[in-house]
């Protein structure tokens, strides 16, 4: 009998191969094939596994008569064409809370380096200056901290904040009570949480309502000695505002792991400032992220294809 073969086209983890293989799957394993190369390799497989790249087009879906799962191993979809996948009846398939801890961690990490100034320390080293005057910071715990977006990411960070002894608030459209009690928080509309918190920390999904969400505007109704982190999606954030409130001291600092425009331009006007922490787009890059992602597809693929 003829094996079903799956098209794996982005690293995987090897977890995530084994359970493939277990399966009695036969896997092709190419990295990152353009679409000229995806058209020659699909004809005969059963599933694609890809991450953020390649792109699973229209045309590469027509040329796969047999396709009836695509894998995202990883969050967005948006290299996959899913109108064309879904008149085809193929599913897609993702891991959405893969990645939620490893984000929510880097934003409390971004958090301490900017309330203790780490990197701005760090730097100072590297240029033989020992700036322990310029480098006094603050303490988190007792420090109100406002969670902007309270799904899988955010509440990982309160969780972790509450941990802290920091008290929680939160803002969302759809508040989940139940969620907020676990971690010692209150909802508060977001002009609240903003003029409140010692640190607001953004875990919103990037649609038209929240593109810009933080604009001049909101970040004047924050406090002088506010910290902003955002490890959600560049754009949340008005980036030209958030130079000139750094820079005219409207807020303290921040800690940015996205971007509007990435990779960051080499002089942006970001670099230049001492109370920024930055970092590209790692968020979701550690290792138990990444096995968790390529499992937890390598598993639904598993169902889809035999269940
Ligand atoms: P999620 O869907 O679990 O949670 C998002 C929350 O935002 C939901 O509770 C939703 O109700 C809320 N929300 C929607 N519109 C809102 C609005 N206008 N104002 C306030 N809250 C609003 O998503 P998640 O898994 O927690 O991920 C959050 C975001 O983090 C993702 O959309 C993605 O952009 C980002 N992310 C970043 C990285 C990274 O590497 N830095 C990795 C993964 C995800």
């Amino acid at each position: 009998m003829e094996m079903v073969k799956v098209l794996v086209a982005a690293p995987l983890h090897e977890r995530a191969i084994e359970v493939l293989k277990n399966a009695g799957f036969e896997i092709v394993y190419e990295e990152y094939p353009d679409e000229t190369r995806l058209l020659e390799l699909v004809g005969d497989v059963e599933a694609i596994v890809v991450r953020s790249k390649p792109k699973v087009t229209r045309k590469v879906i027509e040329a796969a008569p047999k396709l009836k799962v695509i894998g995202r191993a990883g969050v967005g979809l948006d290299n996959i064409d899913l109108e064309a996948a879904k008149e085809r009846g193929i599913k897609v398939v993702n891991s959405p809370g893969a990645s939620s801890r490893s984000v929510a961690e880097l934003a409390v990490a971004l958090m301490f380096s900017v309330a203790r100034k780490i990197a701005f320390a760090d730097r100072k080293m590297r240029e033989g200056i020992w700036a322990k005057k310029q480098a006094m910071g603050i303490e988190l715990e007792g420090k109100t901290i406002g969670v902007v977006g309270f799904g899988r990411i955010g509440y990982e960070v309160a969780r972790i904040a509450h941990a802290l002894g920091m008290k929680v608030l939160l803002y969302d459209p759809y508040p989940n009570e139940e969620r907020a009690k676990e971690v010692g928080g209150t909802f508060a509309s977001l002009e609240d949480l903003l003029r409140e918190s010692d640190v607001v920390t953004l875990h919103v999904p990037l649609i038209d309502a929240t593109y810009h969400l933080i604009n001049e505007e909101r970040l004047k109704l924050m406090k002088p000695t506010a910290i902003l982190i955002n490890a959600a999606r560049g754009a949340v954030v008005d980036t030209g505002a958030l130079v000139k409130a750094l820079q005219e001291g409207w807020i303290a600092g921040a800690g940015l792991d996205v971007f509007e425009e990435e990779p960051l331009p080499k002089d942006h006007p970001l670099t230049k400032l001492d109370n920024v922490v930055l970092t590209p787009h790692i968020g979701a890059s550690t290792v138990e992220a990444q096995m968790r992602a390529g499992v937890q597809v390598a598993e639904q693929i598993v169902e889809a294809l035999k269940g």
